[in-house]
């Protein structure tokens, strides 16, 4: 069982290790920082270094819901100071180079950090430019929305989903065939589309299409089934196997690519555009990233799926976002693995192996419309995984809204500050 909240604090906690260990962890997001956390707290003496040059540490499970009108975009953005444990020494910079063999990182500024130990956190690189005519600055303007870049986009998606919901009109949502940082969120965002367009009484004059690059809506066939059939009652249409491939901003017109090279044009008055995903370049230009096997195209990090320990490398370890492992890309995996990683980097500094596995665990709350929403739990093999006796799972309740809505944040922070 994961539960999602309040979790037994320490249920790795040991004596503090005794190291003079360098240990580099690159990105400050939220697994970067759960994993130094805890860190400081296993290790006595480690010098840790914290790459990153962002200073405003973002709640992106928010995001959601500033895009749908639920909150002020303030609730989603804080200090990285702010969280970062003391004792860790933070570079402000970028890593733009990896190099395992000489255990060392080379940055934006031109500096080379040599490490004994690496944590690799860099989250995913969103590949807006994958789609031809894609201007992210746009996002709020002529119909366009995203979610995903920011909490700026997240406001600016909000502003004009507002307004199409006042006029009602033709709206496409989409979904491309990578792995998707919380790949729940383009649900929401096409539950909560319908759900404004109702309220607001326009509903009668819209029509809102989903359109996946794949052959599914979601990966998990129990969860997939249930969105098809809220869906076909909600009178939202679903297209598979279309690829939005290009958008041409002025003219409200989308083309989605077919798999045998067929070339489709839509109109539309809203779209919601969700980028493809990759590792960030300089994870996937370096000998860190899968070479062959499914995560090689997106140029993940090569983690063994349970301990999350670097394949060929045994003094690198990920976290978060940028593993490559099957599911398992949301705030909620990162609660269940940063003890892991921290335990099992402990464990090889002190001379040992590493012996706690992680399951995949990866949650999601799926707003259906204000005031409800499904908690989805699954592991890695796609098995739904409930850790509240109270919440049923595929059933939409206004508790599991209250915890999107009123928990979740509270349980993030806790997260950051190792107290779960
Ligand atoms: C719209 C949206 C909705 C979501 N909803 C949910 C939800 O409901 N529930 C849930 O559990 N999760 C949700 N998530 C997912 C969750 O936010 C992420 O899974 C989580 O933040 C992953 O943490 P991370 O540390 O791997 O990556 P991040 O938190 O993204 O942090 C990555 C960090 O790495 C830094 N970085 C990148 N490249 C480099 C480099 N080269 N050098 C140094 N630093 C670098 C970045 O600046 C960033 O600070 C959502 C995400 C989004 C965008």
């Amino acid at each position: 069982m994961a539960p999602l909240i309040g979790s037994p604090a320490a249920a790795f906690a040991t004596a503090r290790t005794r190291t003079r260990a360098r240990i580099v962890i690159a990105g400050s997001g939220l697994g970067g920082i759960a994993v130094a956390t805890r860190l400081t707290r296993m290790l006595d003496g480690a010098q840790i270094t914290i790459v990153d040059q962002k200073e405003e540490h973002n709640y992106q499970p928010g995001y959601t819901l500033v895009a749908t009108g639920v909150w002020p975009v303030d609730k989603v953005r804080d200090r990285n100071a702010d969280f970062l444990p003391e004792g860790v020494q933070w570079v402000r910079d970028r890593v733009v180079a990896f190099d395992p063999v000489t255990n060392s990182v080379a940055t934006s500024l031109g500096q080379r950090i040599e490490y004994d130990y690496l944590v690799v956190a860099t989250g995913v690189h969103l590949d807006y430019a994958q789609i031809e005519g894609m201007d992210v600055a746009a996002i709020g303007r002529e119909g366009l929305a995203s979610v995903y870049p920011s909490p700026e986009a997240a406001l600016a998606t909000w502003r004009t989903m507002e307004a199409f919901a006042q006029r009602g009109g033709h709206a496409l949502m989409t979904l491309p065939a990578t792995p998707l940082k919380c790949a729940g969120a383009p649900l929401k965002m096409t539950f909560m589309l319908r759900d404004r367009l109702h309220r607001a009484g326009t509903l009668g004059r819209s029509q809102v299409q989903f359109l996946s690059a794949t052959s599914n809506v979601f990966g998990v066939p129990a969860v997939n089934a249930n969105v098809l059939e809220r869906w076909k009652s909600l009178g939202i249409g679903v297209d598979y196997t279309h690829r939005l491939s290009a958008v041409d901003i002025g003219a409200r017109r989308a083309t989605f690519t077919r798999p045998d090279g067929t070339r489709l044009e839509k109109g539309y008055d809203f779209l919601h555009v969700v980028p493809p995903m990759r590792a960030p370049d300089a994870v996937r230009a370096s000998d860190l990233a899968w070479k062959e096997g499914p995560f090689a195209a997106g140029g993940w990090l090569e983690v063994d799926k349970a301990t999350l320990q670097h394949r060929r490398y045994p003094n690198v370890f990920g976290i978060g976002d940028i593993n490559g492992t099957p599911r398992g890309k949301t705030a909620a995996t990162v609660k269940k693995s940063a003890p892991i990683v921290a335990h099992n980097l402990v464990e090889m500094i002190a001379g040992r192996s590493p012996d706690h596995g992680f399951d995949g665990y990866t949650s999601c709350p799926l707003i259906t419309r204000e005031g409800s929403a499904m908690l989805i739990e699954f592991d890695y093999e796609g098995r739904l995984v409930p850790s509240l006796p109270m919440i049923e799972p595929l059933q939409d309740s206004f508790f599991a809204w209250m915890m999107k809505v009123r928990l979740l944040k509270p349980a993030y922070v806790s997260v950051l500050k190792g107290r779960v």
